[in-house]
């Protein structure tokens, strides 16, 4: 473990091995960042090899995987409709499928000895008391004691729900290693909610963080806001890292850029949110 992670507050980054979502390792270790989240890569890279040979990267670059997060194909985010039809554990007909291959990361996490487990379970119905909802809430309880079998935690990331609707999902959900992700510009750019009164209305339940920022939409809800470089939007940085310090939150800092189609621009940003982060915290925790 390097010096610079044994302090609260280490700065990360979200990574990918092959095509996912996230940044190539490189980049981090370009940047001198200590720690990734991982996108999981896909079935066929999933075997206990290339765990091994991915743990031995990571450990002779010095970072420490914190979570590793799980996405399907099919999965779009093309705008807020098609996250509805596509993402997560939410649409029924890849339910199954899904749940199965969250178990399958699950079990690669754990030969690469991370201890979360995260993912966008998608829009979970809003009636409590419908069918839909129950069925949303046992498959959930199911993951998290699949991967309590594993030492893990899950993570669930925020934006397409209410603070307060999150809130009561994870209590029906009732699973003692069930934990919040939070993304504070998903809440802009979903528009389902201010992010600061979502952060402390979440609390302790947050145990990961994404650094990211947005600009909301002008029909918040009906439209995507827009995401932008660390320090351009409208979340407040220093304001959201003053709130996870009152809330006690000491663990990574992930940025997270998601333009995958410009690796020159995404790289310069993410360097940029680094630099921001640590002056930041400097400011803040000395
Ligand atoms: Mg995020």
């Amino acid at each position: 473990m390097s010096r610079a992670e044994t302090q609260p507050w280490p700065i990360g980054v979200f990574a990918s091995i092959d095509a996912g979502l996230g940044v190539h390792l490189d980049v981090a270790q370009e940047l001198n960042i200590p720690t990734i989240q991982l996108h999981a890569p896909h079935a066929s890279s999933r075997t206990p090899e290339r765990a091994k040979s991915f743990l031995g990267k990571l450990e002779q670059l010095g970072i420490r995987l914190t979570a590793v997060f799980g996405g399907f194909e099919g999965e779009s985010y093309a705008d807020i409709p098609t996250v509805e039809r596509t993402v997560g554990l939410v649409p029924s007909a890849t339910r199954a499928a899904r749940l199965k291959e969250m178990k399958e990361i699950s079990d690669f996490a754990q030969l690469l000895g991370c201890p979360v487990v995260a993912l966008h379970l998608g829009f979970v119905p809003h009636d409590r008391n419908s069918a839909a909802y129950r069925e949303i809430v046992a498959v959930t309880r199911e993951l998290c004691s699949y991967v309590a079998g594993n030492g893990q935690n899950l993570h669930l990331e925020t934006g397409q729900e209410t603070a307060e609707a999150l809130v009561a999902f994870m209590d029906d959900v009732a699973a003692p290693n069930l934990f919040v992700n939070f993304d504070p510009a998903n809440m802009i750019l979903y528009g389902t909610g201010e992010p600061m009164s979502a952060l402390r209305l979440l609390g302790n339940r947050v145990q990961s963080v994404h650094c990211k920022d947005g600009l909301w939409a002008r029909n918040p809800g009906d439209e995507w806001g827009q995401e932008v470089p660390l320090g351009q939007g409208n979340v407040g940085i220093e304001r959201y890292l003053r709130t996870l310090k009152e809330l006690g939150y000491h663990g990574p800092l992930t940025i997270e850029r998601e333009i995958p189609q410009e690796r020159e621009r995404q790289k310069q940003e993410i360097a940029g949110a680094a630099e921001l982060l640590a002056s930041l915290r400097s400011k803040l925790l000395s």
